[in-house]
């Protein structure tokens, strides 16, 4: 197969970059590959909205730049922020034009006030935003015939020079595994772009879904693509406490901000002990406070005291948790929902420009696989939609002047070899898959978690060198399998984020060694 441009991911960032390619000339052609179906990824599942400076009266690209510095804790480029910041606006109206569509308030966006953000700006649609774009993205690419998606299609590894006879330090395609027929596909392109998503499934417990296994960091790290802040992992304050059909389910920031608080097992509200801000402090603060609660009481959550919102706001505002708590039998506003912290969200990821594209030439990197120094070592809430589309706009610009140089010929793509690994015919046992990637799991929740120490940094390394060893016999043995390629992944960036992790001296935002505590 080959193409202009070969997009993974079909989140926010994958979509609305083809869009946008599309949009400025018809012409391009595209193939889009999803690991699962079109709407799967953390786009689908994010509640709260988009943080975007639209209240000029009240608000301004200044205090939305000083407070995602501040989230940042020194750590993000001042220069990305003042340009995502202020290009925000204009994506946004672009995306209302696609189809999306925001709760308003007397002709206006409705605005809410998430943590670490000093006004009310973050738009919505009710509390399942994420949802909303994605089936609006979905439905806007469908009207682009230049534009190929195929469901189902893993990313097994980018095609480098190290496949060809060139040595330009170029990204000519991926090859790809179709889930179905588990056979491999040598998808050729002049330009590449990793939409990959997150990496959650890292840890236990995770607000991402599944198939957040860091794929697209780990075919990076095999093409020798820079990645940077990977340890600085941050962990929402409040999944609910139950797990909703063998997933863990987020109660978005935007439920603080409408009042509800955080109390302990004795029924005192905390906060305060642990930042001015309470409830509304950036994540990382909370998170710590909730866990230290926890840890103290000798309990396994604490509770989300709701009784300040009324039913209405819950049924208008809030639907998808009020029905889910329902079924769990927590009545809202009346019953308070018991919450833990959970993996959230990767700040660093590949090393990327700004125009997303990353040190490999004809390689981009968009949304929340890349590293852009947007959030610096914490993500302020509801800046990574903001980062996704003004990144892509970016890209998609960037890409169009790209396509118009001197690339390679067609028929140099052609004589790139057919995937050349996989002559194995025996499969390895998915019970052995199943267990290794649960052993993973529990190395990273038990040493990498919210608290940090160096002994425990130095256990994982030895731990994850061991799963490392059995995976990479497995890979040599076997045939290649969807779950053996997730797993192949996931242990190639354990292993990354353990290393990184033992060179930060200095705790900074979501990272925390307990040995650097002042
Ligand atoms: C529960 C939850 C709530 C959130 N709430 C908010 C919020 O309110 N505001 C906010 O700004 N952010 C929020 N976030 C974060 C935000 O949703 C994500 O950062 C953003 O949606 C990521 O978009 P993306 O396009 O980069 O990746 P994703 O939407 O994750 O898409 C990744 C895509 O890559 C594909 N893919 C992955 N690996 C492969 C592979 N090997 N081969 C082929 N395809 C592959 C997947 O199939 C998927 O299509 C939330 C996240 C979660 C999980």
């Amino acid at each position: 197969m080959f193409t202009d441009v070969l997009i993974i991911g079909t989140g926010i960032s994958g979509l609305s970059f083809a869009i946008k390619l599309a949009l400025n000339d018809p012409k391009i052609s595209m193939v889009l590959i999803s690991k699962d179906q079109v709407s799967e990824g953390n786009t689908k599942y994010a509640q709260g909205g988009i943080a975007v400076v639209s209240d000029f009266q009240k608000d301004s690209f200044q205090k939305h730049i000083k407070d995602t510095l501040i989230a940042g804790d020194g750590a993000c480029d001042p220069e990305v922020v003042k340009f995502v910041v202020e290009e925000g606006k204009d994506r946004l109206e672009e995306l209302i034009n696609w189809g999306t569509q925001f709760d308003t308030q007397q002709e206006n966006l409705h605005l809410v006030k998430e943590g670490g953000h000093s006004e009310k700006r973050v738009v919505h649609y009710k509390d399942h935003t994420g949802l909303h774009i994605q089936q609006a993205l979905i439905n806007k690419i469908k009207s682009f015939p230049n534009i190929k998606i195929l469901e189902n299609h893993t990313l097994v590894d980018l095609i480098t020079d190290h496949h060809s006879s060139k040595k330009s330090n170029r990204c000519y395609g991926a090859y790809v595994i179709s889930k179905e027929k588990e056979s491999i596909l040598k998808i050729n392109a002049k330009i590449t772009a990793l939409c990959t998503g997150g990496n959650g499934s890292l840890y236990a417990h995770s607000t991402n879904p599944a198939i957040a296994t860091g794929d697209g960091l780990g075919a990076a790290y095999r093409a020798k693509v820079h990645m940077d802040k990977l340890p600085y992992v941050q962990f929402h304050p409040t999944a609910l406490f139950h797990q909703v059909n063998g997933n863990t389910f987020l109660i978005t920031e935007a439920v603080r901000g409408a009042g509800a608080k955080l109390r302990n097992s004795l029924g005192e509200r905390f906060m305060s002990k642990y930042d001015v801000r309470k409830e509304l402090a950036p994540r990382d603060i909370v998170a710590r406070a909730i866990q230290r609660e926890i840890h103290k009481q000798k309990e396994k959550f604490v509770t989300l005291d709701c009784s300040d919102i009324d039913l209405e706001t819950w049924e208008k505002r809030f639907p998808n948790i009020y029905e889910t708590c329902l079924k769990l039998d927590i009545n809202l506003p009346k019953d308070p929902i018991p919450v833990v912290p959970a993996a959230h969200y990767f700040c660093g990821g590949i090393q990327v420009n700004h125009k997303s594209e990353s040190k490999l030439k004809g390689l981009y990197a968009i949304g929340e696989c890349s590293s852009t120094g947007l959030h610096g070592a914490n993500r302020l809430a509801s800046n990574s939609l903001l980062e996704a589309l003004v990144f892509s706009h970016r890209a998609a610009l960037d890409v169009i002047i790209a396509l118009k140089k001197t690339l390679p010929k067609k028929s140099f793509y052609e004589a790139i070899p057919e995937w050349i690994g996989d002559t194995y015919s025996n499969s390895v046992e998915i019970k052995e898959i199943r267990l290794l990637r649960l052993r993973l799991q529990e190395v990273m929740t038990n040493y990498l978690g919210i608290f940090k120490t160096t002994e425990g940094l130095k256990k994982a390394d030895v731990e994850m060198f061991e799963i490392y060893k059995r995976v990479h016999e497995i890979y040599n043995q076997h045939k290649l399998t969807n779950g053996l390629c997730e797993l192949r992944n996931m242990v190639s960036i354990a292993h990354l984020i353990i290393q990184q992790a033992q060179s930060i001296t200095e705790n900074k935002g979501v990272f925390y060694n307990q040995d650097y505590a002042k």
